[in-house]
């Protein structure tokens, strides 16, 4: 039987399914407002980071999108080490841009006096532009694709891999997109929220859970929208470049859904060793190691 008939559809039916994506978004929001409301929205963010990852891991052994991604891949100590590696190397790089007093006097001007909301929104929309492009060049500029082909190469799609990039990989997007986001002028509090919503919706993005995107297909880069990005077949997976929202993929024609039906086989059609540390260093020595025989060097 070929894969794409075991899948579930993309539309899954069920009051669960309708209400979890925007369920765990709105109640992890509320979660981090009070913390706001509290004077302690560092804390208050962990926690609600805590809640929508409990929420999820439930999530995934209840009401499974794929019950064959249940299964374990070999790739857990490799998803684990790049999500541990990226995740503090792109804090070091924040850091580095604070210290050069990037994030000082934020929200000082005419922007900062807006309401909360619609700066987050201004916010989430220019960082979304360099987000965009740096992604959708990841994938059509071969020398970048080497790297962002780590985060591609899983076989399936869970929570524990939503943070599998080649560090190198999440550094591009972080200074491809930080730079549109300081220069709206937006509140500190507005990109606290901007970084949250951020987090938020990624680990939503690779859960294996069954939800209905309904009309936020249109809108946010749903679990539904972020499986066709993933796709093997070039025509569904060179689209969807959003990591929060689609519309410069609307604007810029990248935007792809097939309502009821759902992608097929994930992954990439190059060779990818299985361990954390060739993985890291696979990229400059791609053409060799793509090169060599299938049963070469597969774990060098
Ligand atoms: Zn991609
Ligand atoms: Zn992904």
């Amino acid at each position: 039987m070929p894969e794409r008939a075991t899948a579930r559809a993309d539309a899954p039916a069920g009051f669960i399914a309708a209400i979890a994506w925007p369920g765990l978004l709105l109640s992890s929001s509320a979660i981090l407002a009070v913390g706001f409301a509290l004077g302690h929205p560092a804390i208050y963010f962990n926690l609600s980071y805590a809640w929508i990852l409990l929420w999820l891991l439930l999530l995934e052994r209840r009401l499974p999108y794929r019950a064959d991604w249940q299964r374990a891949d070999g790739q857990l100590k490799a998803d684990l080490g790049h999500t541990l590696l990226n995740k503090g190397l792109v804090q070091f790089t924040i850091i580095q841009l604070m210290s050069l007093e990037f994030f000082a006097n934020r929200g000082s001007g005419a922007v900062g006096a807006l309401p909360l909301a619609a700066q987050v929104m201004l916010g989430l929309v220019a960082t979304e532009f360099g987000l965009y492009w740096a992604h959708r060049l990841s994938h059509e500029w071969p020398l970048l694709w080497r790297f962002h082909a780590v985060h591609h190469s899983v076989r399936r799609l869970w929570i524990v891999n939503t943070g599998r990039f080649h560090f190198i990989d999440s550094n591009i997007s972080v200074l491809a997109s930080v730079p549109f986001l300081l220069v709206t002028g937006i509140s500190m509090d507005a990109i606290i929220w901007v970084s949250a919503i951020t987090a938020y919706i990624g680990i939503l993005t690779h859960c294996n859970v069954a939800m209905r995107g309904g009309w936020l297909n249109y809108v946010f880069n749903t679990p539904n929208m972020h499986r066709w990005h993933h796709s093997t077949n070039l025509a569904e997976g060179n689209t969807n470049y959003g990591q929060n929202l689609l519309l410069w993929d609307q604007l810029f024609g990248t935007y792809f859904l097939k309502p009821e039906s759902a992608p097929g086989v994930i992954g990439i059609r190059e060779r990818m060793p299985k361990r954390l540390l060739a993985q890291l260093g696979m990229p400059f020595v791609w053409k060799r190691y793509q090169a060599a025989p299938a049963d070469a060097g597969s774990d060098m």
